[in-house]
């Protein structure tokens, strides 16, 4: 085996214990990569890929970043998916003889990123933990960067769609699971389905009940799991632990900021599975998966990152109990009446940055000067808006403004930090004048030695006779004494030269070398001081993160009600009366996402009213583009804004709590998972059949169309029997099959909507207005016109509707006369006739002539068919 050179050597063993890493080897101001991990970087970071003597003279791969930019080519690496494991010098080179010592400081893997440049400022990112055990699944979740960790566990039969939904809301960017998780393990479906998770494998042997306890009372520091409200879930404490494991491994730094877990569970809010969180677009569109078009993005008007993150999480986590909720409106409500304070509140907060990731950065040990700078002059801001506590009325603006404001903790920042405190602790300027004399020492003579330097100057002019004397600095021999080549025989003896230029000497002196030292020493120490004044500062706050954290927590609050109101305000939106009614009534509903792009004057509104009675099921009919999906997705956001605590896009609304919501909309294929389109179909209808209750609301756009008609028919009709007379869910249903506007009549609680059109001149003019009672047809084949089908398919499709009308079934399709297609053909292919036309002089033609024509060719075209010959293109 070739014999590698001592460095990489150490590079090898290092990377040994991190095979699943890419290895960024600190060399000087540069961190290579060798081998392979050269070879992807090169390819990802498009940087040169070199070579490197490795031993022997063999050549290895090699490529490099410079260390103080590596931020941004980490973060490209993390966004692919790869860690990166920083391995650094640990030892001083000046100081050291032979090899310098290194070590992994930190590792970097998506789920564990604290660095702002890659974060999305106004998103969570999520590092998950899975764990089974025999009766449940435990999920543990932390977003490192903030601090927030929360578990949950759940068991029961529909365990596993829980944990999904759960997945899809948090989106993990890594999730974790036991390495030896089996291919039929749920775990591993799980992450089969996340596939934009990176899945990062764990050692079996954290997966135990009696170890995950010990980790967690040593890390939360306490003596019994019931302190962390953890005793009764045991998968969610292998999962926590697993969690804190990880990151006490990749992370190294401190976790301060880690302080306490949330327990939760999926049920304490509105319940939306995989399906429904998609098809309603609740924070992301369908489309592309970006915020764009989504609810979220038309009601977000946040003033704070901190905010815009708490406002997805209220949206993804709606709630169910009435009182919350009326908490939340009555906060929203007071700040929507009020101009003024809400305007005050929004201000301030514009000023605030996002206290929630400093304090996890400073909890981490990673925060920069100036990001401790961005803290104190957010803090700043605390006492106005505790000023604003005598104005309020409702308890949770109350109890948010009856805020820490951390003043003493300013006043720590205030007293160390510069003014201008840059964002790298390697160039100095990071403490204040007149807080360490130490400090204004070194900086009087690393800086202020100016005079010294002029006065020696003036001094050797004296001494030496040499008017033209001066004294200059260049990075090769620092300062030096510039004599003219007239002057040289001035100079004296004690002078040594350095450089010769055309017309002049450079010399040193040992005044000047001495001086010379003393100012770069002065310098160095300097830099080494502050770095450590800045180190003992970001502990002593560090004391105070879980204080931060709470600030943090209620600011976000702040900005999400604020954020409510305005958006109220801005768009017309009313306040619901919420309660544990069984009614949904809304008056001018309005859907916010499509009512945003198409303008409020071209929305129409339209009213809703379910109950548990009469109303219970409503059977939705009308036109193709009539407005049925955009009506029951209507009264699904509308429900679900009510349930956060929004105002509500209506003139009047009251929603009776609904324990969950379900869509089944439009038709996706699953290939890879193997299931076709009306098969994926079918798996989402029984899912909701199986868990829907009776204070559920449940949307169905079409079910059975994905299969024969008289088949898909039968199943949409049982389906609406079962949940009839089963499951008594509040339901909106659209059909295209008319034949179940009958069921009003047999079943209970079933009514008609439809969507009305008016028709004019053979036009159709979709009206978007939803009313009581059934439509007789869907003007499929106009629709399909508008859409831009060719003309010839457009009357074909007629013709043969109209003879199935008239039939009365699909099984006569054949009997259609054959003439049908000979005319049509004229539409479909250019028809000889049409070229005659084309050619005719009308003006050379007396009236008498054209009638003859037009006579000849009515022959032409009726003829064969009074034959009963077929012919492709017609006669002629
Ligand atoms: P299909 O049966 O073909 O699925 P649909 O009846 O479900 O059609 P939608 O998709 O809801 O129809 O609506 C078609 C288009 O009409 C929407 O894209 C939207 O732009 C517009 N639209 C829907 N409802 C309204 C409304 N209330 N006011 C104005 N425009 C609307």
């Amino acid at each position: 085996m070739t014999k590698l050179t001592p460095m990489m050597e150490q590079y090898r063993a290092i990377k040994e214990q991190y095979p699943d890493c890419i290895l960024f080897f600190r060399l000087g101001d540069f961190y290579e990569m060798f081998f392979e991990d050269a070879e992807i970087a090169a390819q990802i970071l498009e940087i040169v890929l070199t070579a490197r003597d490795g031993g022997s003279g063999v050549k290895v791969p090699m490529c490099g970043v410079p260390f103080h930019a590596a931020d941004t080519y980490i973060s490209r690496l993390i966004a692919k998916g790869y860690r990166v494991a920083i391995c650094e010098q640990v030892e001083d080179p000046a100081l050291t003889k032979g090899l310098v010592k290194r070590e992994v400081v930190r590792v970097i893997t998506p789920g564990t990123v604290v660095d702002v440049s890659m974060l999305e400022a106004g998103e969570n990112n999520y590092l998950v933990a899975l764990a089974e055990n025999e009766s449940a699944i435990g999920l543990a979740v932390i977003d490192v960067s903030t601090g927030d960790f929360q578990a949950t566990e759940v068991s029961g039969p529909e365990a596993s769609s829980l944990v999904l939904s759960e997945l899809y809301r948090l989106r993990p960017a890594e999730c974790l699971i036991p390495a030896w998780t089996q291919r039929e393990s749920i775990l591993y479906e799980f992450t089969e389905k996340f596939q934009n998770s990176v899945v990062t494998e764990m050692d079996p042997t954290y997966y135990q009940y009696a170890w995950a306890e010990a980790k967690l009372r040593e890390f939360f520091e306490v003596e019994d799991l019931v302190e962390l409200g953890l005793e009764s879930c045991p998968a969610a404490v292998i999962a926590a632990a697993v969690i804190v494991a990880f990151l006490e491994s990749t992370c190294r730094a401190q976790l301060k900021h880690l302080s306490r877990i949330r327990t939760y569970q999926p049920r304490e809010y509105l319940g939306l599975d995989v399906n429904t969180r998609r098809n309603l677009e609740l924070t992301r569109n369908l489309k592309d998966g970006k915020r764009e078009g989504s609810l979220l993005a038309v009601i977000d008007c946040c003033r704070t990152a901190m905010g815009r993150r708490l406002l997805q999480r209220w949206l993804e986590q709606p709630l169910v109990d009435v009182k919350a909720i009326n908490e939340r409106l009555d906060a929203v409500e007071e700040m929507y009446n009020s101009f003024s304070l809400r305007e005050r509140i929004r201000e301030i907060l514009g000023d605030v940055h996002d206290i929630e990731r400093l304090a996890g950065r400073i909890g981490s040990g990673v925060a920069s000067p100036r990001e401790l700078l961005a803290l104190k002059n957010s803090l700043i801001n605390l006492p106005a808006f505790k000023a604003l506590l005598p104005e309020v009325r409702t308890h949770l603006l109350k109890k948010i403004l009856e805020l820490d404001t951390l003043e003493d903790v300013y006043r720590l920042l205030d007293s160390v930090l510069d003014e201008n405190a840059p964002a790298s602790i390697r160039e100095g300027g990071i403490i204040k004048p007149g807080c360490n004399p130490e400090v204004d020492e070194l900086r009087k003579l690393a800086f202020e030695g100016k005079e010294w330097l002029l006065e020696y100057e003036q001094g050797e002019r004296e001494r030496t006779g040499i008017k033209s004397l001066k004294l200059g600095f260049n990075r090769v021999f620092g300062y030096f004494i510039e004599v003219t080549k007239p002057n040289v025989h001035l100079v004296p003896s004690h002078y040594v030269r350095k450089q010769t230029l055309v017309n002049a000497e450079r010399y040193i002196t040992d005044d000047l070398k001495n001086y010379e030292e003393k100012v770069l020493s002065a310098r160095e120490r300097l830099v080494l001081l502050e770095q450590e004044l800045f180190q003992v500062l970001r502990e002593e706050v560090a004391c105070h993160v879980s204080r931060l954290q709470e600030v943090a927590g209620a600011l976000a609050k702040l900005d999400v009600i604020a954020c409510l109101a305005e958006t109220a305000f801005r768009h017309d939106y009313v306040r619901p009366l919420v309660d544990d009614s069984d009614v949904i009534f809304v008056k001018n509903g309005r859907h916010p996402v499509v009512e945003r792009f198409l303008g409020s004057e071209s929305f129409v509104p339209n009213d809703t009213y379910l109950d548990d009675k009469e109303r219970r099921l409503a059977i939705i009919t009308g036109p193709n583009m009539g407005g049925k999906s955009t009506y029951m997705r209507q009264v699904a956001l509308i429900t679900i804004l009510a349930q956060v605590g929004s105002f509500v896009p209506a003139t009047e609304a009251r929603i009776g709590v609904v324990d969950q919501v379900f869509t089944r909309v439009g038709a996706s294929d699953d290939l890879v998972g193997g299931q076709s389109t009306f098969m994926v179909e079918m798996v989402e209808v029984a899912h909701i059949l199986k868990n829907a209750t009776r204070k559920s609301l449940v949307i169905l756009d079409e079910i059975g169309r994905g299969t024969s008609t008289f088949d898909g028919m039968s199943i949409a009709q049982a389906v609406l029997e079962h949940i009839c007379s089963h499951i008594g869910a509040k339901t909106l249903f659209a059909t295209h099959y008319h034949e179940l506007t009958g069921l009003d009549e047999v079943l209970p609680g079933v009514f008609n909507l439809s969507v009305s059109v008016k028709e004019s001149a053979g036009a159709v003019i979709f009206l978007k207005k939803v009313i009581l009672g059934r439509a007789d047809k869907s003007y499929g084949i106009q629709v399909a016109g508008l859409a831009g089908l060719p003309v010839g398919v457009i009357q074909r499709a007629g013709e043969i509707l109209r003879s199935l009308e008239s039939k009365g079934g699909v099984d006569k399709v054949e009997a259609i006369n054959a003439s049908n297609v000979v005319q049509l053909a004229l539409f479909q292919e250019e028809h000889p006739l049409v070229e005659e036309l084309k050619q005719l002089e009308l003006d050379d033609m007396t009236p008498l002539e054209a009638l003859q024509l037009l006579y000849r060719w009515r022959e032409q075209l009726v003829a064969p068919s009074k034959k009963g010959k077929r012919n492709k293109r017609g006669g002629g």
